[in-house]
């Protein structure tokens, strides 16, 4: 069989190309060893939609600007549910007080020119936003977002099937011959012939691309979420991390559509088959999550 372009993995990244493809004349092959799409990282996340993201003058950070912006188009294109909210950095001691000017002032210079609004907001103020909530003040980043992820893969998949994609699952791609003019990609399920090649395969992605002769290498980690009933905050909720992790944005206590709370995700050592969640994963979470809440009674 031949296509125009083969996509490799039906996670979100997969799927967001497919469905960009899907307006166009090109005759398009998703292929993903998992039976449904979406079944890699892409079910496990916690649907935030993010403004910050370090390092600043990164192409990932200028991205998740851009991607931010789409959001709300896509949503109501393809009736998934999204809310809009902000980032709040709390501020729980009193130097993390006195650093939040040059907190603000950082973001502000960077997201203030990308469109969105970054302010202070001090005891009463972060009171007023958040009653339940235990800080010294806070730094306030609007334009963040939570969306139903699992509304939104299905719906690319629907959009993208209804529009002549054609999806190959439950078939992993094994090999790649490299011809004058197109690419022959060996299958779990047979071979497909294809003029372009997009590696979308998220953690597998290094391994796909040794196929083709193209080596880098990937680092690995963890991420643990509790999932509580309930809301807990109006907006995502942080501890301000005045020395950032080049390896996280560190996790956050995040209202969901679903009317639920996330705490999370943590980071720690793992290959990337494990996924496993262990004591030391939910203590890391309850240590750092638990005191920025005021009424305890609410958390369940
Ligand atoms: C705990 C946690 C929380 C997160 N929270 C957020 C968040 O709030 N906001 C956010 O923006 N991001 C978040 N992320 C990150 C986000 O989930 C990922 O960046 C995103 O899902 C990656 O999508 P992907 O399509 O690249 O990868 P995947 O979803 O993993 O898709 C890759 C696909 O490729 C397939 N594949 C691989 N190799 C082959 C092969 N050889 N043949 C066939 N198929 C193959 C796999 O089966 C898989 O389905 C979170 C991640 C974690 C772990």
């Amino acid at each position: 069989m031949s296509y125009d372009v083969a996509i490799i993995g039906s996670g979100v990244v997969g799927l967001f190309i497919a469905y960009e493809l899907a307006h166009y004349k090109v005759k398009v092959l998703v292929i993903d060893r998992e039976v449904e799409p979406g079944f890699g990282v892409s079910k496990g996340h916690a649907g935030v939609i993010h403004v910050v993201q370090p390092p600043f003058n990164s192409l990932r950070s200028k991205l998740a600007v851009d991607g931010n912006k789409l959001y709300d188009g896509i949503a109501r294109r393809l009736h998934v549910r999204i809310r809009r909210l902000s980032a709040l950095l709390v501020a729980r001691n009193p130097i993390q007080l006195i650093a939040l000017p040059a907190v603000w002032l950082i973001l502000n210079r960077v997201y203030g020119k990308r469109g969105f609004r970054v302010r202070i907001l001090g005891p009463r103020g972060l009171r007023r936003s958040e009653p339940n909530v235990n800080g010294l003040g806070a730094v306030e980043v609007e334009g963040y977002g939570v969306i139903n992820s699992f509304e939104l893969v299905s719906q690319l998949y629907n959009f993208c099937r209804l529009n002549g994609v054609d999806f190959a699952l439950s078939t992993e791609v094994t090999g790649a011959k490299v011809l004058e003019d197109e690419v022959v990609l060996v299958t779990s399920k047979g071979v497909y012939r294809t003029r372009y090649v997009i590696n979308a395969a998220g953690l597998y992605s290094a391994d796909v691309a040794r196929l083709f002769g193209d080596e880098y290498r990937l680092g690995f980690g963890k991420g643990a979420m509790l999932v509580f009933w309930g809301e807990q905050t109006r907006n995502i909720v942080a501890p301000l991390q005045l020395i950032p992790n080049p390896k996280t944005k560190g996790g956050a206590i995040i209202p969901t559509v679903f009317g639920t709370t996330i705490w999370g995700p943590s980071l720690s050592i793992g290959d990337r088959g494990d996924r496993s969640v262990n004591e030391d994963d939910v203590g890391v979470l309850i240590r750092k999550f638990s005191g920025l809440l005021r009424n305890r009674a609410s958390r369940q």
